[in-house]
């Protein structure tokens, strides 16, 4: 691209699609650059999943945070004093609705306008298209940052035979009145299984959870403290963590086996912890049963593998989501299987200027992680108009292999942990390439000062 094209380019505002946590923090990081944006939300506030009344919101009336506030936070905004340790979906709502004014972002989104497509043009600029109440539109930007969520279109699994009650999945899952005098059978036993699970002991007729595998308990508090804010800054090594870790959940939770579990086809931390332990005190006191696999659904019977089989109205399938950026050609994201392979789960290698912040599970990345991611995204992109040289190379180094950010676990091969990081593995490359972006700027400077 000739320098002239790149100029007029660069001086094209950012497009942000969604504002959840990621956006928001895509929009900071813009706006402490000094890069213009315009963000696109098609609900009509700020919040993404956390606020209940967006249509697109996963979360139901009993969602709290699973990871504690002080390491989910953003950093330069910690929550108000008097938060508790794990808030609910409004304290959270809340929270990002005072991030967007206390930062001045809300006069660059525009609310209830949804993007239909981005597709980058010839001259190197992206072309956006959008849908609100003054109908469809359409402009130019220089860059596109999607932040549009990961939890949003469920993972139905197929599920053999007839079933005559009613099928749904958590995804439209609110309140726990919805389950009152029901005959319910929770299918999966993540994080939101588990939520769905012990609300429902409190309003169904009765309860049993389907799994799959067994899991790793994990209790909000250990020692009377938020279990994530133990050992915080002093990472262990994944050997000595997994020998610790395993042991300290043995004294606190116990056996999961004991509670009808299955034993862990995988060491812990090799899948995403299900941080719950009310679910273990419903199950010791008999308020609902671990099922094995669904076999078979034959009218209100439900069949499974262990031989056993039960009577249900409601099947609710907590089955996790599947990544979907409608918006985009999958050819832009380079679609490996069931994520897209990203460098740095953030930077396509197919489509320049195309970035995605969220796109990360891990346990305890919290909100500061994807404010890091951000801070990369927008260091690059102020570096494209300020900088081009040392923006050239970071170019370069983004179409070779992504780092290893396992942190040396081995991930269980399901979908949902195709993009999943270790959370400190994850951020010494975001702080390594923010660095690298920063001395390669200064070298350049130093260069042309000589
Ligand atoms: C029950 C539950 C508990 C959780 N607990 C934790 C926890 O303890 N700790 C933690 O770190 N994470 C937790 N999470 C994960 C959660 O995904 C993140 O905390 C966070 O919400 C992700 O933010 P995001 O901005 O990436 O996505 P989202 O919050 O999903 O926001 C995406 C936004 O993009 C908008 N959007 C989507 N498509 C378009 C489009 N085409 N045009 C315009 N706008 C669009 C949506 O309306 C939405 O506002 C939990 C999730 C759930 C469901």
């Amino acid at each position: 691209m000739s320098p002239a094209a790149n100029f007029v380019r660069s001086e094209l505002p950012v497009a942000v699609i969604g504002a959840g946590p990621s956006g928001l923090a895509a929009m900071r990081a813009l706006s402490r650059q000094g890069l213009a944006f315009v963000g696109f939300e098609r609900h009509t506030d700020v919040g993404g999943l956390w606020n209940i009344e967006n249509p697109a919101s996963t979360v139901y009336e009993s969602a709290h945070l699973i990871s504690s506030k002080s390491t989910t936070q953003f950093a330069e905004f910690p929550m108000p004093e008097g938060t508790p340790d794990y808030p609910g979906h409004r304290h959270l709502q809340a929270y990002f609705r005072s991030y967007a004014d206390r930062f001045q972002l809300r006069r660059s989104i525009r609310f209830g306008v949804r993007v239909t497509a981005a597709v980058p043009s010839e001259d190197g600029a992206w072309m956006v298209s959008w849908e609100g109440a003054d109908g469809p539109d359409s402009g130019r930007f220089s860059a596109v940052i999607v932040a549009s969520g990961t939890l949003h279109t469920p993972a139905i699994p197929t599920l053999p035979g007839q079933f005559s009650g009613e099928i749904r999945h958590s995804a439209s899952y609110k309140n726990p009145r919805e389950l009152s005098g029901k005959r319910v059978l929770i299918v999966g036993a993540g994080n939101s299984g588990c939520d769905l699970a012990v609300d429902a002991v409190h309003h169904a007729a009765s309860v049993d959870i389907s799994v799959r595998r067994g899991y790793y308990f994990i209790p909000k508090y250990v020692f009377g403290r938020p279990t994530d804010t133990l050992n915080q800054g002093k990472p262990l090594p994944r050997p000595l963590k997994q020998f610790f870790d395993k042991r300290l959940l043995r004294m606190f939770t116990g056996d999961p086996r004991r509670f009808g579990f299955p034993k862990p086809d995988h060491r812990i931390y090799e899948s995403h912890p299900v941080v719950n332990s009310l679910i273990l005190h419903h199950l010791g006191h008999g308020d609902l049963q671990v099922k094995g696999d669904i076999a078979r659904l034959d009218g209100h019977t439900v069949h499974f593998r262990d031989g056993t089989s039960g009577e249900y109205d409601l099947l609710l399938l907590a089955t996790g989501y599947v990544l979907d950026y409608p918006f985009l050609d999958p050819a832009l994201l380079g679609w490996d299987g069931p994520s897209p392979s990203l460098y740095l789960n953030m930077f396509s290698r197919q489509a320049e200027n195309l970035l995605v912040i969220g796109m990360v599970e891990a346990s305890g990345l919290g909100w500061e992680g994807r404010f890091r991611q951000a801070e990369l995204a927008a260091a690059y992109l102020a570096a494209q108009k300020r900088d081009p040289e040392s923006a050239g190379e970071f170019r370069q180094l983004l179409a070779g292999e992504s780092p290893d950010v396992t942190g040396g676990y081995r991930y269980l091969g399901l979908d949902r942990m195709s993009y999943y990081v270790n959370k400190d593995a994850y951020r010494a490359e975001l702080e390594a390439h923010l660095e690298r972006l920063a001395s390669a700027g200064s070298a350049a400077r130093e260069e042309a000062n000589r």
